[in-house]
């Protein structure tokens, strides 16, 4: 049996944030990156598979939102919040 696999191509947009972590009080960064891929089921609202050039901006939102909550550590955030779905992809 011969399985096909369908590469789409992913766009990254990778951030970085520097803050102090609410946490500890100490100064921390945090790097995230962000990615939706281009495929024909990934469209927007109006029904229009979305271009290179729309997730860009999408995730560009996506990054200037997360830059506006505070930069955690990961090992503060964890303890404060036990039911962080990891993977929340969709
Ligand atoms: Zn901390």
């Amino acid at each position: 049996m011969q399985r096909t696999i369908t590469h789409f191509e992913e766009v990254k947009f990778h951030s970085v944030k520097h803050g102090t972590c609410p946490g500890c009080g100490n100064k921390t960064s945090r790097k995230k990156t962000f990615y939706q891929t281009i495929n024909p089921y990934n469209r927007t609202v109006d029904g229009i598979v979305k271009d290179r050039r729309t997730i860009v901006n999408e995730l560009a939102a996506e990054a200037a939102a997360w830059r506006k909550l505070p930069t955690w550590h990961v090992r503060c955030e964890l303890a404060g919040e036990e039911n962080d779905d990891e993977g929340q992809d969709t």
